[in-house]
């Protein structure tokens, strides 16, 4: 992309969002900063499956979690839980949720997501071809797998994917050994998704973006912001120590972007759901990320050894991590694998804050009474999947071109009846 304005933006949170915006915008010639208080990738993004999970089109928020909810909820050591001294403050999330489950809400957010993920491997390898980084994905496919659910229901699941045009394919037991010698026999079936790609490093992965975006002259500044505010014609960044100004500001503080958000008057019912992984000391044989529909975990064969990733939890970002909820994956990956003498390596439990939007959608694009100020958060589970589309249409708007998709869906109005946005940004400042 030709250099065209040396305008400055400030990328608030240096996460896999923050930083695919911050090398996108650096590449079209702004000035960026990219301010983390915590140093680069060090939130929720340093941590994830490194699934570039693609087929996963349709919203959380589905009618058949009604039913399953309540014994999810309060099972400690379940794939969900609520911690009981959080319910009062995830109730208004919830009652969201439930809202999204109807039939209206779930089609339309089901092809929102669908136009991201579409997308979402081509935004990849424009950024990472650009660079040499090509070999960042690897792209081997995943696997759904299935112990016990009765074939009528795979087949109903399998089916819905293939009218979204997701390139999938149905494997008995025999074609996934074929595959994934190394799982356990208990596996009956598995869905093969082809167009995904996982990470071996998520941590690295961010990293090595971080490192382009120093090269093409981005400077990242290691402080908190915690006020944003619009003066005449640019925007006042400041902590308690220091004020810093830009004329655009794009915030992509993952989970914790709401405080930011909130002062300018947008109502975002913005929460975390923790998630928690653990890593074994090898990849126990396995190429490609194995996720278990029954189990709902994930593991992801990475450089370091096998990473057993999921779970869901409301709990809030403050609250200390749950060790127990990691450990609780264990037993499910040793009945997974064919080799079930496992052995976890030493301090690698992990939790993450996703930051989720009851409808599964993240929030991307300008703020509708706010010129300027451009929002980049709630991805949810998607956030690795979804950073480089993000950082294309969060680019094109900066640049006031036409974003590649409808940007409506995204749009921070959806949850609050003031503030409009129109399907496209004004295209003249
Ligand atoms: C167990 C687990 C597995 C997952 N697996 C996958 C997967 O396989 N595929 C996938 O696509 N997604 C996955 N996800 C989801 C994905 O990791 C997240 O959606 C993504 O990391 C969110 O990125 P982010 O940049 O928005 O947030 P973060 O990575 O959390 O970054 C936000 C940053 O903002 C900073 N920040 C916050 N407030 C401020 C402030 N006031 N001033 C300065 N800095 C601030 C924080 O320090 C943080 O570094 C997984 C998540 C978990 C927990």
């Amino acid at each position: 992309m030709a250099e065209q304005n040396k305008q400055q933006i400030a990328v608030v949170g240096a996460g896999i969002i923050g930083i695919c915006c911050a090398l996108n915008l650096q590449r079209a010639g702004f000035d960026v900063t990219l301010y983390d208080e915590n140093g680069l990738a060090q939130g929720c993004s340093k941590g994830n499956a490194g699934h570039f999970a693609t087929e996963q089109i349709f919203p959380l928020a589905h009618p058949s979690l009604l039913k399953k909810l309540p014994g999810m909820l309060f099972n400690p050591l379940g794939p969900l839980r609520i911690d009981w001294r959080y319910i009062i403050q995830a109730l208004p999330w919830f009652w969201l949720f439930t809202k999204n489950m109807r039939h209206k809400p779930f089609r339309a957010n089901t092809l929102a997501l669908k136009a991201l993920n579409k997308r979402a491997i081509t935004a990849y390898e424009n950024l990472l071809n650009e660079f040499n980084l090509a070999s960042l994905l690897t792209k081997k496919g995943s696997l759904l797998t299935f112990e016990a659910t009765p074939l009528s229901q795979i087949n109903a699941m399998y089916s819905s994917f293939l009218d979204q045009g997701i390139a999938v394919e149905l494997l008995n037991a025999e074609e996934v050994k074929i595959l994934e010698p190394n799982l356990s026999d208990t596996i009956k079936h598995a869905l093969l998704f082809k167009d995904v790609a996982h990470s071996v490093d998520p941590h690295l992965f961010c990293l090595n973006l971080a490192d382009k975006f120093s090269a093409l002259g981005g400077k990242f500044c290691q402080q908190k912001i915690t006020s944003i505010k619009q003066t005449q014609s640019t925007y006042a960044l400041s902590n308690d120590e220091q004020t810093f100004t830009a004329d655009k500001v794009v915030i992509a503080a993952g989970a914790w972007s709401k405080s930011l958000v909130e002062p300018f008057g947008y109502k975002v019912p913005l929460d975390t759901e923790r998630g928690y992984h653990c890593m074994l000391a090898s990849n126990y044989g396995l190429s490609r990320p194995v996720a278990s529909a029954e189990r709902s975990f994930i593991m992801t064969p990475m450089s370091q050894g096998l990473r057993v990733a999921g779970t869901v939890e409301f709990a809030g970002t403050e609250r200390k991590m749950n060790n127990k909820r990691a450990l609780a994956l264990l037993p499910n990956a040793k009945a997974m694998l064919k080799n079930s003498a496992i052995s976890l390596q030493p301090s690698s439990v992990w939790m993450g804050c996703r930051p989720s939007l009851p409808d599964s959608l993240p929030v991307i694009g300008e703020a509708p009474y706010h010129p300027n100020l451009f929002f980049a958060f709630g991805h949810q589970h998607l956030g690795l999947t979804q950073g480089a589309i993000t950082s294309e249409l969060i680019t094109a708007v900066c640049l006031r071109r036409r974003a590649e998709i409808d940007l409506k869906p995204y749009c921070i109005s959806r949850f609050s009846t003031q503030a409009a946005c129109s399907s496209q940004l004004p295209l003249a400042q």
